[in-house]
């Protein structure tokens, strides 16, 4: 029997399971065994409508064995903790799993550049933990601002800097705008409008590279037009509590800053021998195969290909790579030309928060509410089940009619804001 091991359950490793099951879904003798840390695919593309309360947080995830439905793989919730690629063996928490092909899709971490402070004070988005985490933190802040005296001490708390200028970065604040503007700004009577500020820094001399230059100047119009700042140039150089310094010298005085400037690979894989792009990435040949290693395959945001070395960190390129390694691995045993990689983009969605986004897709350049509408519908089509197309369509329905909801779900265990505030009532008495 021979085990194919599939690491990672997003894009890439969920489509390389699905595909391998189906085309050896009639040989014997093979086994396929898709190992995940989480028990489930997370849809990241609305992660950021976690942070801004329009979203259910279990609506953009679905269980890896309710996907599976009747297919045969076998699914394991555990961490890969090192590879051994000379002994063709893994080991996980729960111990060694040996593997005779192995398809390597852990995505990728956070890259903070070595900015000192960066990792200790700023948040992150790139689980749904930490969506549900940035949401509570907002919330929280909001909760503090509201019964602030100092109206200084309330600008500050309510100032949020969001550190990258890609289309996550965008999207991000955009949806923390809507939930300010729509939901805080009416419900909170303590904070006013004019208090609320949020900072798009990037440290390029653009905002939302990548994106078509005929679109980009109706993003950057809405961003203005929705009182975002954007800054760029602007190199943020250490972030501290309460704050950043950026290009060396300039100070700005901030609540909350996220993090959302550069990724890296997984150390899984920057362990991995050969060599590596300049942020970690395994380099593969066209088949997305390790040089000395044909049966160890890497993809999606961990994989730098030969032939699209340049090829963005996006979904549909896991997708597309997944299923090639899945097929090339089929074409190793039962014969066949191996398949190669090369990048073909599908184009670009990027939304710009409530009734507006750009799109450039084939001949087609769009922006605004229909470019918005057509954001949607694409994202809808892609989720996986029709039960979490029901519940998203529904949670944009309801959040169109209705306020967002504004429950913190987790109480930050020690709040340096509460206990901060403690000690200004101690004083006061
Ligand atoms: C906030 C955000 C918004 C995004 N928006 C978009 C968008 O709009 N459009 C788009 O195309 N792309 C978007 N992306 C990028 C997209 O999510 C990635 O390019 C894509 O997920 C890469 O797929 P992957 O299979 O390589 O990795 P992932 O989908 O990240 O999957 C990695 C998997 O590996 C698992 N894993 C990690 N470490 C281990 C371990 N040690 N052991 C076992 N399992 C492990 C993880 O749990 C996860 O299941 C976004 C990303 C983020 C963070």
């Amino acid at each position: 029997m021979k085990r194919i091991v599939v690491v990672g359950a997003g894009f890439g490793g969920l489509e390389a399971t699905v595909e391998l099951d189906k085309q050896l879904r009639h040989s014997s003798g093979f086994e396929i065994l898709l190992i995940s840390d989480q028990n489930f695919f997370m849809f990241t593309p609305l992660l950021p409508q976690i942070v801004s309360s329009y979203i259910n947080p279990r609506h953009i995830v679905q269980a890896v064995r309710d996907i599976r439905g009747k297919r045969s793989y076998r699914f394991l919730r555990d961490t890969v903790e090192s590879i051994d690629v000379a002994g063709r063996q893994l080991r996980a928490t729960s111990g060694p799993i040996a593997y005779d092909y192995l398809v390597v899709a852990v995505g990728s971490r956070t890259e903070y550049f070595r900015t000192p402070g960066a990792r200790e004070y700023s948040m992150d988005l790139k689980s749904l933990e930490d969506g549900v985490v940035l949401r509570d933190r907002i919330l929280d802040i909001c909760e503090h601002a509201d019964h602030t005296t100092d109206p200084e001490e309330r600008k500050k708390l309510m100032t949020f800097a969001v550190v990258g200028g890609g289309y996550t970065g965008v999207e991000l604040i955009t949806e923390m705008r809507d939930f300010l503007f729509r939901y805080v700004a009416g419900k909170y009577r303590g904070i006013k409008r004019d208090e609320i500020r949020l900072v798009l820094l990037e440290a390029g001399a653009n905002v939302l590279n990548g994106v078509d230059p005929l679109l980009r100047p109706h993003a950057l119009k809405r961003l203005h037009d929705e009182g975002i700042e954007v800054r760029v140039n602007a190199r943020v150089t250490r972030v501290v509590e309460g704050g950043i310094k950026m290009n060396d010298n300039e100070k700005l005085a901030a609540g909350t800053v996220i993090w959302a400037a550069g990724v890296r690979a997984h150390p899984l894989v920057e362990a991995l021998p050969g060599p590596h792009d300049r942020i970690g990435r395994a380099s593969v040949n066209e088949h997305l195969q390790l040089e000395d290693h044909p049966e160890v395959f890497v993809i999606g945001d961990s994989a730098s290909s030969t032939l699209a070395p340049d090829a963005p960190r996006v979904a549909p390129v896991a997708i597309t790579q997944g299923s090639i390694a899945a097929r090339n691995i089929v074409h190793m045993e039962l014969g066949g030309l191996l398949e190669s990689y090369t990048y073909v983009s599908k184009g670009m969605l990027v939304s710009l928060g409530m009734n507006d986004a750009v799109v450039s897709v084939g001949g087609l350049r769009i922006y605004g509410f229909f470019a918005w509408l057509f954001w949607n519908a694409v994202h809808l089509f892609k989720l996986v089940g029709l039960k979490k197309q029901i519940q998203v369509a529904l949670d944009w329905a309801l959040g169109t009619l209705f306020p967002r909801d504004a429950v913190i779900i987790r109480e930050p265990k020690t709040c340096k804001i509460c206990e901060a505030a403690k000690r200004e009532l101690v004083h006061a008495k």
